[in-house]
């Protein structure tokens, strides 16, 4: 049998990192085991319905590179479906779920219930004041059939109950073991609500059952449902799929990763200049790490190594550091040319315009030092014009201002002499000043930090032959001489 698995979101308006992560999961098993990884919305719950959610969610799947094999895609703006097990929305499917609630109907496994929202408000009250667990009391379990037919028939609002049956439920869980519950503890779930769309419960049991779903891959919250769904499959005579509930997201304080402490949106962290791929890389390891000394995985690394059994239990901090330091090794393997591609759009927010090729030379010099592509925003304007900087900084440490206006004076000279080629490689400045400093008997570090600092208006910075480089000839020169003037000596 094919392994088949499915990310199953809520139309929220976004996608949660923390459903990056189960997406994720789901997608490395697919393609490790040569299965589908299917994406079904979930939107039954029609109060919390967001406008152009789903829209959104696809958006983010295709700048992650996620896409499902089957399930919704936007193609040009428009949602379009891939797949032949579909309609992939739930609300879509509406037919399907009342046909399979009639059967549980029929069979006597669920029930018609007519309480009002200010009965089961008053009956969970007195429940939490006996200090009861708070269940429906099946008030209508044993309503005569031609009564539940008479109210229905005069538009009676009602709902259909799971009528859980007696005995115990157990599952085996991948990461977890076996967990088991006794029924008496599960409530007479609502399966098909007042306005004939389906619970959450009732949907995702159906539908992992017609989509023939072999793995259900979801985040820790879900367990407490998971004895619910078990009891459905039961009743339906159907094979329960595999169960794995991935470790909760934490921030580092140990609560629950949320809002509140920072942004738990992918596109929140693509607008703030991580790449979609050190994200994915990043969320990979919140809870499995295959091989304990590495942290860079390429996907197909990952696709190969991925192991469910190997997930941790324990939660998983959301560690900003590592994700910064993640996105810096991502960034640094970028060639300059495809950098120039991605700060762009982050330098036309800032309504910074810059030379195109300066800015590569920018990238090539700078991409070891930065984290996020947002950092380009700050870091070009030291190269278009030099930054206020106190002349004290030119002083190398084991030098005094007179040596550093004399070597500055020196290396100006110098450049100015040399042969236009050598602007064109960071190789031939560099050995052109080298040579330079050697032929003069002088010591690198009273040349090149004040040279650096003039260049760069600040304390750390690229290598001088970088700087002298990206900002050519006449810059470097203009550089060199207002530091000289600034130096009153
Ligand atoms: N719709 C649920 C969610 O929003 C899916 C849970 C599941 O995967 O079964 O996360």
């Amino acid at each position: 049998m094919s392994v088949r698995t499915r990310f199953a979101p809520s139309p929220t308006g976004f996608l949660h990192v923390g459903g990056l992560r189960t997406a994720l999961y789901n997608y490395l098993l697919a393609r490790q085991q040569s299965g589908q990884y299917l994406l079904r919305i979930e939107d039954t719950d029609r109060e919390r319905l967001v406008p152009g959610a789903v829209e959104k969610l696809l958006e983010a799947f295709g700048r992650v590179n996620l896409l499902p094999d089957e399930g919704p895609r936007l193609v040009n703006g428009a949602v379009e479906q891939v797949g032949d097990v579909g309609p992939y929305i739930q609300s879509e499917r509406l037919p399907v779920y009342q046909e399979h609630a009639k059967r549980l109907l029929d069979a006597g496994a669920a029930y018609v219930c007519f309480c009002s929202s200010e009965r089961l408000d008053g009956l969970r009250k007195q429940q939490e004041i006996a200090k009861l667990s708070t269940k429906y009391d099946r008030h209508c379990l044993s309503l005569p059939a031609d009564e539940v037919l008479r109210r229905s028939a005069a538009g009676e609002a009602h709902v259909l109950r799971l009528r859980v049956p007696e005995g115990e439920t157990s599952f085996e869980d991948v990461i977890r073991g076996t967990i088991t519950i006794n029924n008496a503890e599960v409530d007479d779930q609502v399966l098909i609500k007042s306005d004939g769309f389906p619970t959450y419960h009732m949907a995702v049991v159906v539908d992992d059952h017609l989509m023939k779903i072999t793995h259900v891959i979801r985040g820790e919250e879900w367990i407490s449902s998971t004895p619910k769904h078990v009891i459905l499959y039961r009743l339906f005579g159907w094979d329960a799929p595999l169960f794995a509930h991935l470790p909760l997201l934490l921030n580092p304080d140990k609560s629950k990763l949320s809002k509140r402490q920072g942004d738990v949106a992918v596109e929140d962290y693509l607008a703030k200049g991580y790449l979609p791929e050190a994200l994915v890389n990043f969320v990979a390891l919140l809870g499995f790490n295959p091989k304990a000394d590495q942290e860079i995985y390429a996907i197909d690394e990952l696709i190969e190594l991925f192991d469910l059994t190997k997930i941790n239990k324990s939660g998983a901090v959301f560690d900003q550091a590592k994700l910064n330091w993640m996105n810096g090794q991502y960034v640094m393997k970028k060639t300059s040319a495809e950098l120039v591609a991605l700060v762009r759009p982050f330098l036309d927010a800032a309504g910074k315009t810059i030379d195109a090729a300066l800015l590569e030379k920018i990238c090539a010099i700078e991409k070891t030092r930065m984290e996020r592509l947002t950092d380009i925003v700050e870091i070009v304007d030291a190269y278009v014009s030099v930054p206020a900087f106190d002349p004290a900084i030119l002083v190398w440490k084991k030098a005094d201002a007179a040596d550093s206006k004399a070597n500055l004076v020196g290396v100006r000279d110098h450049l100015s002499t040399v042969e236009e080629t050598v602007w064109t490689e960071i190789g031939l400045v560099e050995a052109s000043i080298k040579a330079y400093i050697e032929s003069k008997g002088l010591s690198n570090g009273n040349v090149l930090w004040p040279t650096r600092v003039a260049l760069s208006g600040r304390a750390a910075s690229p290598s001088p032959f970088e700087l002298a480089w990206a900002l050519g000839k006449d810059e470097t020169m203009r550089r060199l001489d207002g530091a000289i003037a600034s130096l009153a000596t």
